[in-house]
């Protein structure tokens, strides 16, 4: 039985291994190479007990260490990641610097964990994806980089069952030309984003906030604005990675959009005053993707080629990892039967549509 998984993100690195570890004849292909530069790096507690789950069950011990700041920090000291202890959030008003006033503060703070030993963190996808990658292929996954997928080349290598792990790269959509669900999609939002050296830490540009139950900088930090929000995720070598989401397409370029929003909103035009982007600017006019099916005879989709939402609450790497468990799951007696391919289809279908009713919802009450 030999298993396609098309796309070397860390979701397909993962998936890849533990198919190996069950037994089965894995090919990864991959159409880039890495190391490489790869959004949607925060982690969360779910993520974190699907890794530690996925660690115990098939024996894979890396997951289980990266799976707490503590524990990644003392194994894999190179791998670069930032410590994230919960949910930072910040109302911002046009033209005005953000208050600091008592109570009345618009700040929210929403603790993951109790202490940096067993918190979630950010990952520097370049340096994780690539662990992945290397992991897989050390567990015996045939791993071919620099590919140009076709069907033609799955029929030569012999897939009996493909797993499209392509992201928005959208392999399988177009091999079996799936329509776009997109209309179903409540949530719209651009996105405006980089890498930057030299950002400040939010105290040190709003003095007298109180202490919370965790340094306000070291989490998911959401800036939110009128028009959208911006992350701010702060890695421990001191790079952060931001992205303003925006609702409304904004006239000009990129670099003027940026400036604009930095200088309308002078808290954190003050945190990205010195900030300098480590590559351009880039902007996508919508991040939002959804297809109509998940999974079908012969092949299945991991979550983020299935679909994607929003960076809001951080659900992307846990919906990935939960979807790598419920695959792995489908193929312990062999390739999966079309029972287990349909119940999986309906699952990750029910769980777009919750995330995006959450983050639309949100979209909706943080613009009030
Ligand atoms: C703006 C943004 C912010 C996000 N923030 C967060 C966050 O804070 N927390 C969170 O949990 N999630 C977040 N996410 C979601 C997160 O990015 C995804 O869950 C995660 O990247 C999924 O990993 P993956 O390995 O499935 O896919 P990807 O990381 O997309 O990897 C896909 C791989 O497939 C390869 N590929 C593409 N096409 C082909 C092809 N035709 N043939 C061969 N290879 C191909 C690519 O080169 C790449 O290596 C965010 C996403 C976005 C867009």
């Amino acid at each position: 039985m030999r298993v396609a998984v098309v796309g070397s993100g860390f979701a397909g690195s993962l998936l890849a291994r533990v198919l190996t570890v069950q037994g089965h004849d894995v090919v990864l292909l991959e159409r880039g190479t890495h190391p490489r530069f790869a959004i949607g790096e925060s982690s969360t507690p779910l993520a974190n007990l699907t890794l530690e789950r996925l660690a115990r069950r098939y024996g894979l011990d890396d997951c289980y260490d990266l799976a707490a700041h503590g524990r990644w920090v003392v194994r894999f000291p190179e791998l670069e990641r930032g410590l994230k202890r919960g949910f930072t959030f910040y109302r911002h008003h046009a033209g005005r610097p953000f208050a600091v006033d008592g109570t009345r503060t618009e700040r929210l703070l929403v603790a993951a964990s109790p202490n940096d030993h067993v918190a979630d963190n950010h990952w520097l996808r370049a340096d994780v994806d690539h662990h992945f990658v290397r992991a897989a292929v050390a567990a015996g996954v045939e791993y071919r980089d620099r590919t140009d997928v076709t069907a033609e080349l799955l029929k030569i290598l012999g897939a009996d069952f493909v797993v499209d792990a392509s992201g928005p790269g959208g392999f399988l959509a177009r091999q079996l030309d799936l329509p776009s669900a997109l209309h179903r999609m409540h949530t719209r939002a651009g996105l405006l984003f980089s890498h930057f050296a030299g950002v400040r830490l939010f105290a040190d540009v709003a003095p007298g906030l109180p202490a919370g139950p965790y340094p306000d900088d070291w989490a998911a930090v959401h800036h939110i604005i009128d028009e959208g929000w911006l992350y701010s995720l702060r890695f421990d070598h001191g790079i952060t990675s931001a992205g303003f989401l925006l609702r409304d397409p904004m006239p000009g370029t990129p670099e003027e959009t940026w400036r604009h929003l930095l200088r309308r909103y002078p808290t954190i035009g003050a945190l990205f005053r010195d900030a300098r982007p480590l590559m351009p600017l880039a902007f996508r006019p919508r991040v939002q993707h959804r297809l109509t099916r998940a999974a079908g005879d012969g092949w299945a989709m991991l979550p983020h080629a299935f679909a994607f939402v929003d960076p809001l609450f951080s659900t992307g790497i846990a919906w990935s990892l939960r979807a790598i468990e419920r695959l792995a799951s489908c193929f312990e007696n062999g390739l999966p039967i079309e029972r287990d391919l349909s119940r999986y289809d309906a699952l990750l279908g029910a769980e777009a549509d919750q995330i995006d009713w959450l983050v639309a919802g949100a979209y909706r009450a943080m613009a009030r």
